[in-house]
């Protein structure tokens, strides 16, 4: 009997099956980037879906992975399509993800120095230089974790950390609230919740007619939270908001937390990239007085899924999120030691996510992120102009970013209308978007993700939805 261990790590079979695999992922790049577009999506129903694996599941065992390979890519969301504009997950540099598979492949952990000295440092450097350009000093510095849900939860955690002891002595009696905008992301309610913060700890502030927090009533809400007995301890500002890509005042809510002596956290998943664009970096201007930001590199930095930088103005702020005791990690557990991530992280083992961002950096430099924005809002802004162009479609506001949310019109069916729009794109394949809900109304959604895309493919998308049989 052969062994099958010989074979799972045999140097040959990894040779031969891995050149097959980027060559299959070079064919497909290719043939997104040709001028017959490929499917973005080949859309099965989950029973169906469901089906075809159970099946796969029970066939005969492979002897390359090629044929599974070749399913799993025909039967997945097509992000490198010039077709897709849905969700705010980019098609990666394939660079990137050169820097995924040597990750995998070493497997080194970043919890503990030894078990990955690379991927410490390398966290250190990339978040010193994301807080230089954000206008932080050199006491600031971060490191990755994975995802913005994460990485929200995580600064609000230094956030309560900086100012109560709940940490070790709990609640007594719950009086602590954060405040955030009504459009911000679901991950920060989420987290507050996780907290023991309840509704009543979750102040939502309106916003204007832009989507932006309205600054104006900041005062107010904070003098009614005061007086129902609630101690505020962190503001969140929106760089940009998920629905529609706004951008909040980060330099009026800075004003107003360092006023009043509340936290400000940024919540920079998606929009803080803009830094790196000359063009749009004024829409963070207040960035620099943030006490924790966090930044997303696998949506406008174009790496895989999940690398997110934690960033904190005071480095030494970040030490006091997990004051906690892992005798069998640490030799040293008081130190402030940035070369143990797993200090300041929520996670234990983690994987050294930021070789893709740190690959990219070293290959192209801040000029392919500066691109990938510009490219990214210019393309939205183009877009929205075409929509307003024409008089049977409604533009939900104007694009600060690559987010742009708008209607099909049609009067007081209209929401019906745009669902099944939705419903018959997502079925046929050839574009992918999404949806949200603005002012009680239903609207078309699109975050432009994909720098390849073409003004022509989204006037494609337009007319496909003026065809739609309604
Ligand atoms: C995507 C997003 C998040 C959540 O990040 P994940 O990486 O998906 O966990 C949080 N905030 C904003 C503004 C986002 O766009």
């Amino acid at each position: 009997m052969d062994s099958q261990i010989t074979r799972a790590f045999s140097p040959e079979e990894f040779r031969k099956n891995g050149h097959q695999l980027i060559d299959m992922l070079a064919d497909h790049l290719s043939k997104n980037q040709s001028d017959d577009a490929m499917a973005t999506l080949s859309w099965e129903s989950p029973a169906d879906q469901l089906r075809f694996w159970q099946d796969d599941f029970n066939s005969t065992r492979l002897d390359t992975p090629d044929e599974l390979f070749k399913n799993v890519l025909s039967r997945s969301i097509n992000l490198y399509s010039r077709n897709y504009a849905g969700h705010q997950v980019p098609p990666p540099a394939p660079a990137a993800v050169l820097g995924s598979l040597l990750s995998s492949f070493l497997n080194n952990g970043v919890a503990v120095y030894e078990m990955g000295m690379t991927g410490n440092a390398l966290e250190k450097v990339v978040t010193e230089h994301l807080a230089h350009k954000f206008g932080y000093d050199d006491q600031a510095s971060g490191f990755v974790t994975s995802g913005g849900t994460l990485g929200n939860l995580t600064a609000l955690l230094t956030a309560r950390a900086a100012v109560t002891d709940v940490w070790d002595h709990g609640y007594d009696q719950n009086n602590l609230a954060i405040m955030v905008s009504e459009e911000s992301h679901y991950s920060v309610d989420r987290a507050g919740r996780i907290m023991g913060l309840g509704t009543e700890g979750i102040i939502k502030v309106p916003v204007n007619e832009k989507f932006q927090l309205r600054t104006d009533l900041l005062d107010e809400y904070l003098q009614k939270a005061r007086s129902s007995g609630k101690t505020v301890f962190c503001i969140v500002g929106c760089a940009c908001s998920t629905s529609t890509g706004a951008y909040d005042d980060l330099a009026a809510i800075g004003a107003f937390a360092a006023k009043n002596n509340i936290w400000f956290h940024v919540d920079g998943a998606h929009g803080a990239a803009a830094i790196y664009s000359p063009r749009h970096q004024y829409l963070l201007n207040g960035i620099e007085r943030a006490d924790s930001v966090i930044v997303d590199f696998h949506k406008m930095m174009m790496t895989p899924s999940l690398s997110t930088a934690v960033i904190y103005r005071q480095a030494k702020d970040s030490y006091k999120t997990f004051a906690q005791k892992a005798q069998y990690l640490w030799a040293d557990q008081k130190k402030e030691e940035w070369h143990n991530s797993g200090k300041r992280t929520f996670e234990c083992t983690k994987s050294m996510t930021i070789l893709s961002v740190y690959t990219l950096m070293r290959m192209y430099g801040d000029e392919l992120f500066k691109q990938n924005i510009e490219v990214l809002y210019s393309l939205a802004t183009e877009f929205a102009a075409l929509i307003r162009s024409k008089n049977n479609f409604e533009l939900a506001y104007e694009p600060q970013s690559n987010i742009v949310c708008f209607r099909y019109s049609g009067g007081n069916a209209a929401d019906d209308i745009n669902k099944r729009i939705l419903a018959n794109l997502v079925t046929e394949g050839k574009y992918y978007i999404v949806n949200t809900i603005l002012n009680d109304q239903f609207y078309l959604r699109t975050a432009i993700m994909n720098p390849l895309i073409r003004i022509s493919d989204l006037a494609g998308l337009l007319e496909r939805i003026e065809q739609t049989p309604l």
